[in-house]
Parts: structure tokens; sequence; C-alpha cells
């Protein structure tokens, strides 16, 4: 399936749709950017298309132009807003590389000195955060 409007069975154009809820950090016509519901360090958000592209080879330019402008924006609010040192964005396609939704997404993760987080294969544990709140810390540094 290359890029189209929507995936009936896709629990990330759920989340576009409104049907599952979420804490979003930002939001435009084609682009939504939403905390992790298990993040491996606080902060953890995710950036997608709003249209459906299984992974990052089907997602026309056009569209991964509008997500990369969004990623630098959301990124750079989620590093100030959670006082990090530098971050990493993480993106995988197949689920031979890892990925478990097959709506393309980009992982930005804000990183600390000396937090010892391992994102190799992900296999970070899940940390306790707030989310609500954090994702109004967020929107509020943007
Ligand atoms: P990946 O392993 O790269 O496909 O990442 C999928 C990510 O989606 C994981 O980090 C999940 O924690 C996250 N995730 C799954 N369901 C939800 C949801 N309903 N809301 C927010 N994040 C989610
Ligand atoms: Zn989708």
């Amino acid at each position: 399936m290359s890029c189209s409007d929507r995936d009936p069975d896709c629990i990330f154009c759920k989340i576009v749709a409104g049907e599952i809820p979420s804490h979003k950090v930002y939001e435009d016509d084609d682009v939504l950017a939403f905390l992790d519901i298990a993040p491996t360090i606080q902060g953890h958000t995710l950036v997608i298309p709003k249209c459906h592209c299984p992974t990052l080879i089907e997602t026309p330019p056009e569209t991964l132009r509008k997500v990369a402008a969004v990623i630098r924006r959301v990124l750079t609010a989620v590093v100030d807003a959670t006082d990090a040192d530098g971050s990493n964005v993480l993106q995988s396609n197949g689920a031979c590389a890892g990925q478990v939704v097959r709506h393309v997404h980009f992982h930005l993760v804000p990183r600390r000195e000396g937090d010892h987080l391992t994102l190799g294969s992900r296999q970070s544990d899940p940390v306790e955060d707030d989310l609500a709140a954090r994702a109004e810390s967020i929107r509020a540094a943007m």
C-alpha cells in the first residue's frame, strides 16, 4: 500500500481521526506530533504525516519535507522543555528493522548526559511520566 488518506486498521490513523486519545504537542493540516504512550525517556515524541504511508520509502517527498520541518520545530521544543543536552531522531522501516506500527513515524528522543539509554533496538524500558503535563510543557516551549 502506498501513501493514502487513511487505513481503517491503523492505530496512528485512528489517532489522527481522534478515535483514539493522544497527548498532542503539534498539529497542522498534514502533520501530527504526539507523545509516545510508552516513552523511553520523558518527552519521547512521535511525528507522523496525517496520511497513511506505511514506510519512509512509500512517503512522497513533499510529505517528507513537511514532516521534516515539523520534526525540527517540535524537537527544538522537546529539548527545551526537558532541558536536554541532545537528542536522537529514530525511524524504522519494516518488522525486520523493528517497526511495529506500519504508519511512518519519527521518534524524537531527548538525551541527557549520563542517561545510559540504549536505543539501537529500542529495548529500553518505558519510563513513568505524566503525559498530559509533559505535552503541555512542550506546547508551551513552542
Ligand atoms: P515502532 O516500534 O518504531 O513502530 O514504534 C511505535 C511506537 O508507537 C512505540 O514506541 C509505541 O510505544 C508507540 N505507540 C503505540 N501505540 C501508541 C498510542 N496509542 N499512542 C502513542 N504511542 C503509541
Ligand atoms: Zn495509518
